[in-house]
């Protein structure tokens, strides 16, 4: 049986469905909760794919469907190509926390990029929460966005001295407040004693992402976007038609010449799914697995009690856990327990091990039964930054992208999909000599490969990397 979201839907470890105390033996299924609330739009299967496009998006997920969605307000003729179902990637599996930053800390990013680089990356970090604010605002999306803050707490005291040194630099060069919260006063954030302390945004928000990626495409679809599920990209190369330089792409829809697809520019959004369809991207990206569980409902006394200003929380490892309450009061608790993708035995394993972790933060829930497991994968560049603009060599050398968002991606897909969008249409307004193009410092960073280039798409070392961060979080 195959869930939405593609995962198949079996019954996992007996154990994690029940109670200490339960009767009955209640199978945990394999199941993504997001998808249980959320009514995707329905699109016509049999539609045929236009001949011709001004642009060809590939993936529907955050980045894509919030590029659609500008690129079709500003009149352009665009298809969405998605190999599975709209949200089928990360943006229907993530935890919903709409964060400020960006993985690596702020003193790490100016030693890379220098000060005034460092300054407007941040404040495009703030800019992407007042996106999704935006656009969840005009498009009237029921997604639960609140402004609830985040709060990252320390598990280790040299990690929250180090918070406080964080919290001086981002208010001295970003002019941005994050406050300190020592560790008798992190009561009030979190019911959980074994962290040294925290800091809190309160610019951070939270939403349901599955609500809030079927309304992107609601909303790529009204300003007149066409969606195409079930659509796999395999193959693209530059070609001419008319007279005018494009790209052809060859589908797995329809048969015959019905699988091709011309377009004047593509842009692809296809995250830590990158394929094979676009080599030059997926030698860049890393796909890490990262999974979820969900409890089932809380108390409200039980769940104010675990995190009473509602925060979305992350702590201080690089195995990391991050954890929430969802709108209905279930505590939904993910971690990194596994690097490798979702499969049956990462999920398998890493619900074991999450329920483990959760009981270790909040032993309140030791009984709580836990209801939904499942796992998506993430996207990390080799130097864990953010990367879109445009491919200048190479086969695909013209052809625009976004991805790398390490965790970010909420907030920061919807922000890139909607600049690299408005990219194209100054690129196309001034012809190539892109007069007014559109502010985004990400655009121009070096993109590195694996080093001596010794990966192809497969990652072999994924185990390695897993070992050496444990190692890290054990010496840091
Ligand atoms: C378990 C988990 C928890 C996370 N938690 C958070 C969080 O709390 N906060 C946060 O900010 N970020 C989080 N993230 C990251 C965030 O979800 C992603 O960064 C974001 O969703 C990326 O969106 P996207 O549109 O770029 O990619 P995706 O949503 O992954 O979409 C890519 C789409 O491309 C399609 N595709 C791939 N290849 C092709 C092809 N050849 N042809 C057609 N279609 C193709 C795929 O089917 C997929 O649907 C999490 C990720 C995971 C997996």
């Amino acid at each position: 049986m195959l869930g939405r979201s593609g995962i198949p839907c079996v019954p996992l470890i007996s154990v994690f469905g029940l109670r200490r105390d339960s009767p009955q033996v209640m199978p945990l299924q394999e199941r993504n909760y997001w998808l249980a609330t959320a009514e995707f739009p329905a699109i016509d299967p049999s539609c045929p794919l236009p001949q011709v496009c001004d642009v060809a998006v590939i993936g529907a997920g955050f980045t894509g469907l919030s590029a659609a969605r500008t690129l079709a307000k500003r009149g352009a003729k665009v298809a969405v190509l998605e190999s599975e179902t709209i949200g089928w990637g990360a943006s229907s599996r993530n935890g919903g926390m709409v964060l400020t930053g960006m993985k690596l800390g702020v003193n790490k990013l100016i030693s890379m990029y220098g000060r005034e680089l460092t300054q407007r990356m941040y404040a495009a970090s703030l800019a992407t929460i007042d996106c999704v604010e935006q656009i969840v605002g005009e498009e009237g999306i029921d997604c639960d966005f609140s402004r609830c803050g985040h709060l990252e707490v320390a598990c280790k005291q040299k990690h929250f001295d180090d918070y406080t040194r964080q919290a001086e630099v981002i208010e001295v060069e970003f002019n941005h407040k994050l406050r300190v919260v020592p560790r008798h006063e992190l009561h009030a954030e979190i019911g959980s004693n074994i962290y040294y302390g925290g800091m809190v945004d309160d610019v951070s928000a939270g939403c349901n992402p599955a609500r809030y990626v079927a309304g992107l495409a609601r909303a790529a679809m009204k300003s007149g976007a066409e969606i195409f599920e079930h659509t796999r990209v395999q193959s693209i190369q530059r070609d001419a038609c008319q007279g005018e330089v494009g790209w052809k792409i060859q589908t797995s829809r329809g048969s015959g010449s019905g699988r091709e697809i011309w377009a004047h520019e593509v842009f692809v959004g296809t995250s830590g799914y990158t394929g094979p369809a676009t080599p030059a991207l997926q030698k860049k990206i890393i796909p890490i697995g990262s999974f979820i569980i969900t409890t089932e409902v809380l108390s409200p006394k039980l769940a104010h009690e675990l995190s009473p200003r509602n925060r979305m929380i992350y702590d201080s490892k690089n195995y990391l856990y991050y954890y929430r309450l969802t709108p209905d009061g279930r505590m939904l608790f993910g971690g990194r327990a596994a690097f490798f993708p979702e499969n049956d035995q990462t999920i398998r394993r890493s619900a074991e091990l999450l329920r483990r972790g959760m009981i270790r933060v909040y032993p309140q829930l030791a009984d709580a039964r836990v209801e939904y497991v499942w796992g998506g994968t993430l996207d990390f560049a080799f130097d864990m930054m953010p990367h879109a603009g445009r491919l200048n060599e190479g086969k695909l050398g013209g052809m625009y992208y976004a991805l790398g968002y390490a965790g970010h991606g909420v907030a920061m897909a919807t922000y890139q999909g909607q600049k690299i969008a408005e990219l194209m249409a100054a690129d196309r307004a001034s012809d190539g000599a892109g007069n007014d193009k559109p502010e985004n410092p990400f655009i121009g960073i070096p993109f590195p490969g694996a080093p001596l280039g010794l990966y192809n798409g497969m990652p072999w070392f994924l185990p390695l990397a897993g070992a050496w961060y444990k190692i890290l979080d054990w010496v840091s």
